[in-house]
């Protein structure tokens, strides 16, 4: 996964290539996949939703920076695959996720494994974590529609946001904070399954 599918199209942070390498992606998916649990492709985790494709997960996480020290906010935890990879590249992990019984599912498989600090909540992550905030990273992964103010109001200064965002087209913004004012810019396409808002 990581010579054939990451380093080929770009992923070259030593570090990001390190975690896929440390994490196991087929304890997170159905046990039935066997070794397709690597290959170049999401999978659904059930209640509608699916594991990220390898690659996205490698883009959005280089692009995010991660560095030792930084305090990172996930929202939609799904199968927790990009929890612990986060987790290994950061100080400390939060995510939230609104579908409890993934949410069981990820923290059942988090705890098996060896991995950093990692703390998680039931909830509408759109609105992020107030009592942790601010974040020197986040994480969105479920496509939002418009600005998120909320979530950009819990970046620290120098702090960097990634979000799919969907508008006419579906695009991969990077956010970062400077003066407490966030600039955007698109890094990519993609198509991510829409963020929802309000009771699971
Ligand atoms: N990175 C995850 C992606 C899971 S798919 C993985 O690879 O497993 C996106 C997840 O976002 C789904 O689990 C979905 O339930 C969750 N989600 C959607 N809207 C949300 C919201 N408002 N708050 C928190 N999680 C949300």
């Amino acid at each position: 996964m990581v010579e054939e599918q990451l380093r080929p199209r770009g992923i070259v942070d030593e570090r990001v290539l390190e975690a896929f390498l440390a994490v196991p992606r087929h304890e997170f998916v159905d046990p039935a996949l066997g070794v397709r649990a690597y290959d170049d492709c999401s999978f659904p985790i059930g209640y509608e939703q699916t594991i990220s494709q390898p690659f996205t997960i490698a883009f959005m996480v280089q692009a995010l920076e991660v560095a030792p020290r930084s305090r990172v906010l996930e929202i939609g935890t799904g199968s927790g695959y990009q929890t612990a990879i986060l987790s290994r590249l950061a100080h400390d992990v939060f995510s939230i996720e609104r579908i409890e019984q993934l949410l069981d599912a990820a923290e059942a498989v988090l705890a098996r494994l060896k991995t950093g600090s990692i703390r998680v909540k039931l909830g509408d992550g759109s609105l992020g974590w107030r009592s942790y905030a601010p974040f020197d990273r986040i994480l969105v992964s479920a496509a939002m529609t418009g600005r998120p103010d909320a979530l950009i109001e819990q970046l620290a200064e120098g702090g960097r946001l990634i979000a799919p965002i969907s508008e006419s087209a579906e695009h991969l913004v990077l956010f970062t904070k400077r003066d407490g004012r966030a600039a955007a810019q698109r890094i990519a396409r993609c198509a991510f399954l829409p963020l929802r808002t309000g009771a699971a």
